[in-house]
């Protein structure tokens, strides 16, 4: 139930690393191969595709750091162990993928006013390139098992529709004179970013304040530790989460009447099934005698 006996796998893991090092080098390039193209093809649709392949390099390093530290023991500083640290990597990428996004569009929207006609057979090439560079990433990690990879892999699928539609608007913007395709591109391409990401850190700062993971497990949790016996009534039950997978559970148990260690063992061996099915990672439970008084006087949950 707690970190102490829990087991690391590391069958796989070089691979699994090699493959998501060639992913980090890829975007990492990329998203600098696009600065400098979306600035030299005076293109707004590139610009945002850097910035959102900057964010890709950040969570795939942030991924690959965090892969080898919550495997890390808790010691006596962090004691919750190294789970946490994801939640801090999330909350950086989530701001520099802001601060990115409010800079393509604060270039963008001016141009809808004024449209500014972008290098069309520069940005074709580096369409090509990005749908190449990009298949073959996806190809690459396809080959991966673990779910880290999986997730990657649907991502770069979805960086190749997108290098597709910058494609699809260079070859219109080669033949026709419709310069304000460009900017529109990179709009609807950063709210699509945004939304994503805002989504995320909202998430991620909920869990950073200890809300509950989820309510509906919270309760579920609640009703069946109720059904145990000799629990009479449960009260601050705290759920919480260390990185939204794994969470941490206290209760305090009121007991019915007084119970020998016996009948307290066994009453701790029904809640260690009851609980077998949950991912939490660290529980603790105090039993109450209904003679004793609560140590901890606000008594609302
Ligand atoms: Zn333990
Ligand atoms: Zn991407
Ligand atoms: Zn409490
Ligand atoms: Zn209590």
């Amino acid at each position: 139930m707690s970190s102490h006996h829990h087991h690391h796998s590391h069958v796989d893991d070089d691979a699994s690393s090699g493959r998501i090092a060639l992913a980090f080098w890829l975007n990492a390039t990329f998203a600098l191969i696009e600065f400098v193209g979306g600035w030299l093809t005076n293109s707004t649709a590139i610009m945002a595709d850097a910035v959102h392949d900057l964010g890709d390099a950040l969570a795939i390093a942030f991924a690959w750091i965090m892969q080898k530290l919550s495997g890390r023991q808790a010691d006596s500083r962090f004691s919750y162990g190294y789970r946490r640290f994801s939640l801090l990597a999330a909350l950086v990428n989530g701001g520099i993928l802001i601060i990115g996004s409010v800079w393509v569009l604060s270039m963008a929207i001016p141009r809808l006013m004024a449209p500014e006609m972008p290098h069309a057979q520069g940005m074709f090439w580096l369409a090509i390139l990005g749908v190449a560079v990009n298949g073959f990433a996806a190809l690459k990690v396809s080959k991966g098992k673990t779910l880290n990879e999986q997730l990657l892999n649907w991502h770069l699928l979805e960086d190749v529709l997108g290098w597709l539609a910058v494609l699809i608007i260079s070859v219109v913007l080669l033949f026709a004179d419709w310069p304000i395709l460009d900017p529109l591109l990179s709009i609807v391409f950063t709210l699509f970013i945004l939304s994503n990401v805002v989504r995320h850190v909202i998430k991620t700062l909920f869990l950073f304040l200890q809300a509950v993971p989820d309510r509906k497990l919270r309760q579920e949790i609640m009703d069946k530790l109720l059904e145990i016996e000799h629990i009479r009534a449960i009260h601050h039950l705290h759920l919480w989460s260390l990185d939204g997978e794994k969470h941490v559970l206290t209760a305090h148990l009121e007991l019915d009447k007084p119970i020998s260690t016996e009948v307290q063992t066994a009453i701790k061996g029904d809640i260690a099934d009851t609980l077998s099915g949950y991912a939490l990672a660290h529980t603790t439970f105090e039993f109450e005698q209904i003679s004793e008084n609560c140590r901890d006087i606000e008594h609302h949950h």
